[in-house]
Order: C-alpha cells, then structure tokens, then sequence
C-alpha cells in the first residue's frame, strides 16, 4: 500500500496532489494511465487481479461497472479531502438519486426550501412519486425538534443557490433524531472551503461538475460518507444501478482536483473585490465573505472560505437585467459554476424558471437578480467588464 494511502497526516495541498495519482508500478509513469478496459483477466475462475491495488479498495477487479482503477484513484483523492469514503457517479444528480434509495418507501424527507433545481425536481417527481418519500420544504431557521420528530433524512444545502443563505451544520446535527441521516450538498463551499462530515453530517454530496473538476467539461457527481453501512448500501447501489462515470471523466475530475486549493484561493480574492465594487456601486450584494450577510457569523465559524458565488441586484426589472447580461464580454452568459472562466446568470428567467414566481420570490429570486460565478481571470478586467454593463 502506498505512503500516501494514510493521508490525513498530509497537508490538503500534498492530499490533492498525491492521492490516487501515485505513479504506475508496472512503469513508473508519473500520470498513472487511464484505464479503459471494461473487464479483467482472472488468474483462475472467481479470483481477480488487483487485490493489492488501493484503487481497489481491497476488492480487485473483475468488470469496470463495479470498480475501475481510474476510478477509484479519484475515489481515493475526494474521499481523503472530504474525510470519509467516496463512491462516484455519473452526475451529481446520479449522486443525489443514490442517497434517496437509502430510504425504504414511506420515509420522510425534509429539505431546506431554496435547494438546487434539479433536487427539487428529483425530490418532486421521482422520489415522492415513485419512491414513495414524503417530502416536505421548510426554511431551516425557524426548525424546532419538533418539525423533525419522525424525518429520516434531512437535505441540506449551505450556501444555499442563488441566495446564498448559510445553515449551521451543527445545529441541524443537534436537531436531527437519532437514526435520521443529514446529508449535504457540499457543491457551492467545495471541501476546500466546508467539511460536513467533520461537523457531524452522515453524507455529503458534490455535483463535481462545477468546483471539484473546475473546467467546465466534465459532468460527474459524488457521494462521501464516514459510516460504513451507508458506505456499502452507496457501492452496491453504484453497481447495480450502473450510473457510473466513465475512466476519462475520472481523469479530468482527478486532473482537475489536483489544483483544487489554488483555484478555490483565487476564486475567492476575485469574488471579494468584485462583492465590494458591487457595494461600491449602491447595488445589494449577497456574498456570504461580506459583515453584512445574514449568517457572516456562522459562514465565519464553519467555513474556512467564503467561495466564488456572489449575487445581486440590477437596478430595474427583467428587461435592464437581460441588457446588462447581454453586455457582458469577458462574463459568459451561461449557466452551472465553479470553472476557470466567470459566469454570470439570472436565475429567474434561466437556473431557476421552473420554480413558480410566488416560490421563487419568497427566497430572493427576484427578476432581477444576478447570480455571478468568479473565475480567475484578471480581477481588474472582470470589474471593467461588470462596469461598462451597468452603464446606461
Ligand atoms: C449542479 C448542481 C447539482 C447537480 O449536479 P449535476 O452534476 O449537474 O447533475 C446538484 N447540486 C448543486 C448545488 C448543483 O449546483
């Protein structure tokens, strides 16, 4: 096994770099390669090669649905940052679809009300329906242990998306009922920035799509948990469900990992000059890093960054927001987050337009609303570039 098999004695910067890239065995190459074969030759019938591999995990390798070694280098690598074991899937949808069949039909579900789009609609038309969950929204800060008596699983997600509203991971610890699983949606801190599990959550999940690869080319999701049972039941699922990721999506995703800390740095000091010029401007700003928001003081206690999301809002309605959307040059007009490049959006007419104004309204998602993903390109040139937006 290798040295960098026990890494928590690592630095995260070493962590990111070494585990799950260590170099090739067989020929010493640096950038271990991408595995692509879809089944492994066995020594004899039921005996598989690759015990001794750790991107094995001790189970060997007989078919690439069920462990590949690309793969389970990139396992190693997210598992060992987030602190518990990762299982990986083929979106962070996929990784949300996972951790809903840990419950048996009939469970209550609680999420917080402003969740990911794609949760809710996961949440609303398969899980309740299909799945037979019972699913309730409620705003996580008026939460009494009342409200959660007979909730097996919580949803959480901190910061929230596109109003960046923090919940206290240890005090949704303190409410959940024993035998309730709290898991987080830990896409919008990265686990450069937040670590749920060390707070207490049983699962944390990623969309790795956005911070985790980084680059805007690759789809991928991932599921982290610190308890075995729930581990196993997240590997037997990834199996027989078969939503897997391919070999080169998880050498991207491991690719891109690699410079986790320095983007997520810079992503950051972007966002916090752009949130103060913003300010400057007479515009509300919502950046978690800012003395004014909401929860700054519990952003402050559980995260170690405030991220590279900030929203605000344009002066007028729907139609001055697209024109100013429209100007952007060195912005994209896109949406997802988390890349190298800046991104800016306006949730109410793209990310979030299948939530009913009325609901929308209530968390914020006003018309004219802007949500920005700060890249890391020069910060002088991305406010020149919001400045000649906003004029007239
Ligand atoms: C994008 C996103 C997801 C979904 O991930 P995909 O990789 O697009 O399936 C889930 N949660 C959050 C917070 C996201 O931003």
């Amino acid at each position: 096994m290798s040295a960098y098999e026990s890494a928590s004695h690592f630095r995260l910067g070493t962590s990111l770099i070494h585990v799950g890239s260590e170099p090739s065995p067989s020929t010493g190459a640096v950038v271990p390669p991408i595995s692509l074969a879809t089944t492994f030759v066995q020594t004899s019938p039921g005996v598989h090669p690759g015990v001794s591999d750790p991107n094995s995990f001790g189970r060997g390798y007989d078919y690439s649905r069920t462990c590949n070694p690309t793969r389970g280098g990139f396992e190693r690598a997210l598992g060992s940052i987030e602190h518990g074991q990762c299982v990986s899937f083929s979106s962070g949808c996929a990784a949300i679809s996972a951790c809903l069949h840990l419950l048996p039909p009939g469970s209550n579900l609680l999420c917080i009300s402003d969740v990911y789009g794609g949760t809710h609609r996961l949440l609303t038309k398969i899980a309740s329906t299909n799945l037979n969950i019972n699913i309730t929204f409620t705003d996580f800060d008026v939460l009494t242990s009342e409200a959660v008596k007979d909730v097996q699983m919580i949803w959480l997600e901190t910061p929230t998306n596109p109003s960046l509203k923090i919940t206290s991971i240890k005090k949704m610890v303190e409410l959940a009922p024993e035998n309730c699983l709290l898991c987080v949606d830990n896409t919008f801190a990265s686990p450069y920035f937040q670590n749920p599990l060390l707070l207490g959550a049983d699962v944390v999940v990623h969309s790795v799509t956005k911070y985790i690869n980084g680059h805007s080319d690759v789809v991928m999701g991932a599921a982290i948990t610190g308890k075995e049972d729930i581990y196993e039941k997240l590997r037997f699922h990834q199996n027989a469900v078969g939503a897997v990721p391919s070999p080169f999506d998880c050498y991207l995703a491991l690719r891109g990992l690699k410079t986790l800390h320095v983007r997520m740095d810079l992503c950051e000091k972007n966002a916090h000059a752009i949130a103060l010029f913003l300010e400057k401007k007479g515009l509300k700003v919502i950046y978690p890093g800012l003395e004014n928001h909401p929860q700054h003081i519990i952003a402050k206690e559980q995260m170690k960054g405030f991220g590279g999301m900030i929203s605000f809002y344009v002066d007028g309605g729907i139609e001055d927001t697209s024109k100013f959307l429209s100007k952007l040059k060195v912005f994209l007009l896109a949406e997802s987050l988390g890349a190298v490049e800046s991104l800016a959006e306006c949730p109410a007419i793209m990310t979030h337009s299948g939530i009913p104004k009325e609901e929308r309204v209530k968390v914020g998602v006003e018309d004219n609303l802007v949500r920005l993903s700060v890249g890391l390109e020069g910060i002088d040139d991305l406010c020149a570039d919001l400045e000649q937006a906003l004029q007239k």
